[in-house]
């Protein structure tokens, strides 16, 4: 796919996980929990009987179930935690006023791996949130570590990217990583299949709790222009849905590799921009050096975002802006829109995440390099 030809990492052979994981299912001595991405349920449906674009979280959910796994998750409630995080760095940024901007975003490990390679001066303004599927992962880890059995988390993501940043060696604890095994989209679809589920005739069901909430802000991260969506939401005053409708308007959505827009925070525009494509971003960069100014950058490695993943069945773009707006239509479903309001977001930050947000939540890119 695109994704492997943008990306620096494309060149290694990806290995396929599919068979370790069924060891692991099968293993009685572990417990298996599973995330699945956002773009994961609009981009499977074609090659399991339904629509292209058509949201098939619920059916996905049943199809893990009857495979075996133990518990499972939805990354849109690690992209909550994102939010929230990345909206404290950026206005932390904004507030202390130094010459750091802009922040760009952190949750696409393509986009990190070419910032790592070819901008490595730019690392202190990349976001030091870890991405919404490592945020999740140290959660999940942390909620089950008495567990008698042996912990065994798998992330279902839209991109093979993905793979690399969870065998990243920030991401272990005492050498074993938070996400054991990375299967992508066409993987799961492999799994589906060989286990015979007729999965177009599959009732849906309810993600697990106790982290089975999550809100619109943090579906729409699997289209680009959603991480500033929702980061959006989180900073402006006017939490109205006549608010939240004109922030759609702003620009930052669609299939566009380059897009703007302002928004006002207090008396301060903040200027935004959303790019997909590392060439687009490499322009931006060209531009931000020669002094051009923006608050918050957004960069996604694939073209429109994660709906368009590498390690996503392909699709032309027509279909491709059908998954766009098959996340727009399971934000327009969800009841909660901004993630602050994610009641499960008090209780983790009461709970787990008390004194420890940085080590479970944070990642230090620039300072790793400095290190080197
Ligand atoms: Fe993976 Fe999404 Fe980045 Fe593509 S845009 S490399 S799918 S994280």
């Amino acid at each position: 796919g695109q994704c492997a030809l943008a990306c620096p990492t494309g060149a290694i052979v990806v290995k396929d996980d599919t068979q370790k994981v069924w060891k692991e299912i099968y293993d009685k001595n572990t417990r298996v929990s599973v995330q699945i991405a956002p773009a994961v349920r609009v981009a499977l449906g074609k090659e399991l009987g339904l629509n292209d674009g058509e949201n098939a979280i619920g059916k996905i959910v049943a199809a893990l179930r009857r495979m075996g796994f133990d518990d499972i998750f939805d990354t849109s409630t690690g992209a909550d935690l994102t939010v929230l995080e990345e909206s404290a760095e950026l206005l932390r940024r904004i507030r202390e006023g130094k010459n750091d901007m802009p922040l760009f975003t952190s949750c696409c490990p393509a986009w990190v791996n070419y910032c790592e390679k070819f901008y490595p001066e730019l690392l202190p303004h990349v976001s030091t949130c870890r991405s919404p599927m490592q945020m999740f992962a140290s959660i999940i880890k942390e909620e089950y570590s008495t567990s008698s059995k042996r912990l065994v988390h798998v992330a279902v993501m839209p991109c093979t990217a993905k793979k690399f940043e969870a065998a990243r060696k920030e991401f272990k604890v005492n050498g074993v990583p938070n996400v054991d095994y990375v299967l992508t989209t066409q993987e799961l679809v492999r799994m589906i299949k060989e286990s015979g589920i007729v999965f177009s005739e599959l009732e849906p069901e309810a993600i697990d709790m106790p982290f089975g909430t999550y809100t619109g802000a943090g579906v729409i991260f699997g289209v680009s222009g959603g991480v500033t969506e929702a980061v959006l939401r989180r900073v402006v005053s006017d939490k109205s849905p006549t608010s939240f409708r004109s922030l759609a308007y702003t620009g930052v959505r669609g299939m566009n590799g380059v897009k703007e827009a302002s928004v006002m925070y207090g008396d301060r525009k903040l200027k935004v921009a959303v790019v997909s494509g590392l060439k687009n971003a490499g322009d931006l960069i060209e531009r931000i050096k020669a002094g051009e100014h923006y608050d918050l950058v957004e960069v996604m490695a694939c073209p429109g975002g994660c709906i368009n993943g590498g390690g996503q069945p392909f699709v032309q773009s027509e279909e491709r802006e059908k998954r766009g707006k098959g996340l727009y239509s399971a934000d327009k479903l969800c009841n909660i829109k901004s993630s602050e309001e994610n009641p499960l977001m008090m209780t983790l930050y009461k709970g787990i995440l008390k004194g420890r947000v940085h080590e479970l939540l944070h990642v230090d890119y620039a300072s790793k390099k400095e290190a080197k």
